[in-house]
């Protein structure tokens, strides 16, 4: 008899964008004359740029030669990809890396999703909330979350609430934790950190000798000064900080998959008998010996987005989300609700109106605006009676959600 992997039974049974697709699924059988406007799921919309496309091209007819024909490639990574990584997103920094630190990937989900395997099975793990429901999820499956209590929260994973009434800046946990997931600019709510803020986490970990998994994956979209790119922008974070990247969302490569992790030699775990040991050598162990290599051709299309036009070109896609978010932003404002976001990131996350929980009103907007967006409380019970729409739909398409939040929504 061949046992399953019970930990998988203890996921929550509906996965939030299922639930989504039934109940809109369901509005279109009864309603079918109505015109529906998603601003639900973080995909992006916009083609790639050219620079990019040629990058790819390029990058396809290389590899219909012998001459120039690619195999299997580093695992970690190509250096010509992971020198400009540190040469643009990090030397203007004034941040310092060694390319055996910068590990190339398919993704940052796949990356944010096993990086626990290298974290001992009773380490104990903090999260913020409402939260990317992938770092919860992988946590469960390796056993490491206890059960699911009614209250929606696991019993061996330390909330960190984020709400209005915090700013949603997470405080320090009162108990001693190992591994802090922080996300910022933040899915969902789309709020950020500052630098003074984050360095009290940083401190926290150096004092406790614990970890921080560090997603920027929308860190492109961050418009203020006094916002931190990168955690190693604080001192002291490369000795306890790994940091997540991706071109998803920054070039538009949530298809053709491509992202990084950089795990600083200096970040230490320890051994049973208590002796330090990097988490840089386990993590190259775990990628050399389970994956073999994000494909040639995608991380020449990746390279292409450090070339001068290819910059421009992405820029120029961040500034059509990041006009969007503004108009979604203003219009929720103008009808009277409160709202947060938007400003460093293309979400935005709104309280619902009258204390309303987050599904209800998923199904007044559904059914008064046509416009579906996704509920607060399926990223965490900290985002009850919250709401987030996404700033990643075509500019018609949003603008017309906005006028229809002004006209048709009876608040
Ligand atoms: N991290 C966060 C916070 C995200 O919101 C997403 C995607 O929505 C990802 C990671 C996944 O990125 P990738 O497309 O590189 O797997």
């Amino acid at each position: 008899m061949t046992k399953i992997n019970e930990n998988y039974l203890n996921l929550p049974g509906s996965y939030l964008f299922a639930e989504i697709s039934r109940r809109v699924a369901a509005y279109k059988t009864a309603h079918p004359e109505a015109d529906i406007i998603r601003l639900g799921i973080g995909d992006v919309t916009k083609a790639l740029p050219p620079t990019i496309i040629d990058g790819l091209h390029k990058a396809v007819d290389e590899m219909g030669s012998d001459e120039t024909f690619r195999g299997y490639g580093p695992e970690q990574g190509y250096t010509f990809l992971i020198e400009k990584i540190i040469q643009f997103d990090y030397a203007p920094l004034g941040i310092q890396l060694d390319t055996d630190e910068v590990f190339v990937s398919d993704g940052s989900k796949s990356d944010t999703g096993n990086i626990q395997e290298i974290f001992s099975l009773d380490t104990k793990v903090a999260m913020t909330d409402p939260v990317y429901p992938v770092y919860i999820d992988t946590n469960v499956m390796a056993g490491r979350s206890g059960l699911l209590g009614k209250d929606g929260r696991y019993a061996n994973i330390v909330y960190i609430p984020c709400h209005a009434g915090n700013s949603f800046v997470p405080e320090l946990p009162k108990e001693k934790v190992d591994l802090i997931y922080l996300c910022f600019p933040n899915n969902p709510t789309g709020t950020t950190l500052k630098k003074s803020e984050l360095k009290k986490w940083v401190d926290y970990a150096r004092e406790n000798k614990a970890v921080i998994l560090y997603d920027a994956a929308y860190e492109a979209y961050i418009q203020e000064d006094d916002i931190p790119h990168s955690i190693y922008e604080v001192e002291g974070a490369k000795e306890v900080a790994i940091e997540f990247r991706t071109f998803s969302k920054n070039a538009g490569f949530t298809g053709t998959r491509c992202a990084f992790t950089v795990v600083p030699k200096t970040v230490m775990g320890y051994t049973a008998s208590g002796e330090a040991y990097p988490f840089n050598k386990l993590w190259n162990r775990r990628q050399t010996t389970k994956f073999n290599g994000a494909p040639y051709i995608v991380q020449k299309g990746a390279e292409a987005v450090y070339t001068p036009e290819g910059q421009k070109q992405i820029h120029e896609i961040i500034a059509y989300y990041m006009k969007n978010a503004k108009a979604i932003r203003e219009g929720v404002q103008s009808i009277g609700l409160e709202v947060f976001g938007g400003v460093n990131a293309p979400y935005i996350w709104l309280k619902t109106p009258q204390n309303m929980d987050s599904w209800t009103f998923f199904d007044k907007l559904l059914n008064e605006a046509h416009i579906v967006g996704t509920p607060g409380v399926g990223f965490g019970p900290s985002g009850q009676g919250y709401f987030r729409l996404t700033a990643f739909g075509k500019a018609e398409n949003t603008l017309e959600a906005v006028e229809r939040l002004k006209t048709r929504l009876k608040l």
